[in-house]
């Protein structure tokens, strides 16, 4: 039996990758691309029996790859870097093919961005560095340690992209991985596993498993050889996994849910308020930092939802290998039941649907305007992960403040205001690991990512991912004791 599949014409393995070898399940599941509904791979179906093994191969290659001099890794890493460039046409159809995203993004956009991740963690590892000083005429000498084997595990809204802001820092790092991609889109990862082997990265430094939620997770998250576990993903599988992490006090990374806000005052330019707005329908709304609340200043919102629906009215939306199609489909029936059911319940309590508010035929949902929604509701509270915006007014600062922070969540907020004054003064007062001023998704890898409350503990990127990947070690050297002062 063959264990390639051609996807839009790309061959993928869909076994594991364990310790430097395909291996296969006796069980599979089915992939199934929401583009249009093609069954696309039986892929093999893990449960603890490949955990435990995946474990153990991180384990077994984790003194080698951690002995290894800092400037080799990075080489690997670099070449890792060339070698998902010199596939960016595969990746890039494959991802879009297994999760829905648009082609022009991934080609433009993410798969570029991951050879960057794996290139940006080299580089930072060879800078990471910190100042000597002295204690009473003792050094303190600061050191990032490889802390071990990693479990990493990932949602399938932006998956290879998501994966490889772990992958990178925690290879550089010194560390080993167990990467677990999410059922719904399992493809590249297992594509990366190719790669990496291509590049020279030593047998089971990376190894890839593949399964459905709990049923390898929990072995895998609950495992006392694992040094640190990164989830990225919903909050409910955060409670989860941090329990099961209790045991052993395994350190936990979560980059979880938001509902973020954006906030439009009335001196903001509104067209650059409008063009942010309707931006947030990027991805079918299926984007953990989408400003999914709108909070505009009363005096303008009326001109600001006239100027909204006129502009969402003219995004194409269809097949995302189409270089001009705008939104794509949504990843799953499952998930565009769960979308509906939350628009429906909305509108049975009071919301009314200024666009869009329905399913479209196949697996599309219509982009969704909805106001007059209390603060308390749960439109408003929860994260529905797809196409559908509210709208709010506000009168003031304070209450435009208020609104904003008003939600379990604190992944990011969006403002847009003409006066840097306000902006300095509200940015200041938001709950949000990001804030965006006039703009929108702009990231460098330097910064620190992450959300307050529910939506995560931790930040990734920069030094920040090292802090995590790896044990920092203080060393105070006495200047007494050494034989060489005699
Ligand atoms: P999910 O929590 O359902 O699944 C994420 C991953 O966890 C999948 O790989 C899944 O198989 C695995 N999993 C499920 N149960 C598990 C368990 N008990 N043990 C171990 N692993 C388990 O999330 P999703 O639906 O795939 O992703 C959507 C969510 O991810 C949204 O809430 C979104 O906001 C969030 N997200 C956050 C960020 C961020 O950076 N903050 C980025 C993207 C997505």
């Amino acid at each position: 039996m063959t264990h390639k599949t051609l996807v839009a014409g790309v061959a993928v393995d869909t076994r594991h990758w364990i310790g430097g070898e395909r291996v296969a399940s006796a069980d599979t599941f089915t992939d199934v691309s929401p583009v249009d509904g093609t069954e696309l791979a039986e892929i093999a179906r893990g449960g603890p029996a490949e955990a435990a093994a995946a474990v153990a191969a991180a384990k077994a290659a984790f003194p080698g790859w951690a002995a290894t001099p800092r400037a080799e890794r990075a080489r690997v890493l670099h070449a890792i870097a060339d070698g998902v460039e010199k596939r960016l046409e595969d990746l890039a159809i494959v991802e879009t093919t297994d999760n829905g995203a648009l082609l022009r993004s991934h080609r433009r956009g993410v798969m570029p961005r991951v050879a960057h991740n794996f290139r940006f963690f080299a580089d930072w590892l060879l800078t990471l560095e910190h100042e000597d000083f002295e204690t009473r005429g003792h050094t303190n000498h600061v050191t990032w340690d490889p802390a071990g084997p990693c479990v990493l595990i990932t949602p399938w809204n932006a998956p290879l992209m998501l994966a490889t802001w772990k992958v990178a820092p925690a290879l550089a790092a010194g560390d080993t991985v167990v990467l677990k991609p999410a059922e719904w889109s399992p493809l590249t990862a297992s594509l990366l596993a190719d790669i990496a082997a291509e590049a020279g990265l030593p047998a089971g430094v990376l190894n890839v498993v593949q399964g459905l939620g709990a049923e390898i997770g929990d072995a895998l998250t609950s495992h006392p050889d694992v040094r640190r576990i990164s989830f990225t993903g919903s909050v409910p599988t955060a409670r989860r996994i941090t329990a099961s992490a209790a045991d052993n006090l395994t350190p936990v990374s979560l980059e979880l849910g938001g509902k973020s806000p954006l906030l439009v005052f009335a001196d903001a330019d509104l067209d650059l308020a409008v063009d942010l707005a309707v931006e947030q329908y990027d991805n079918a709304g299926q984007v953990c930092l989408a400003a999914t609340r709108l909070l505009v200043e009363e005096t303008v919102a009326e001109e600001f939802t006239r100027r909204f629906v006129d502009k969402a009215a003219r995004l194409t939306q269809g097949d995302p290998r189409d270089e001009a199609t705008d939104i794509g489909p949504n990843i799953h029936e499952r998930q565009l039941e769960k979308i509906d059911g939350f628009v429906q319940r909305a509108v049975a309590a009071g919301a009314r649907a200024v666009t869009g508010g329905f399913r479209l035929d196949g697996q599309y949902y219509a982009p969704t305007l909805l106001t007059d929604v209390a603060q308390d509701s749960e439109i408003v509270q929860e994260e529905v992960f797809g196409p559908v915006l509210t709208l709010q007014t506000f009168t003031d600062e304070d209450e435009a403040v208020r609104l904003a922070n008003d939600t379990r969540f604190g992944l990011a907020a969006t403002l847009a205001t003409g006066d840097r004054a306000r902006a300095d003064r509200v940015t200041e007062r938001l709950v949000a690991g990001t804030v965006w001023v006039n703009c929108f998704f702009v990231r460098d890898l330097k910064a620190p990512f992450g959300g307050s409350r529910h939506s995560g503990v931790g930040r990734e990127g920069g030094t920040w991912s090292f802090d995590f990947y790896c044990d920092l070690k203080n060393t105070v050297t006495a200047p007494k004791g050494w034989k060489d002062h005699g």
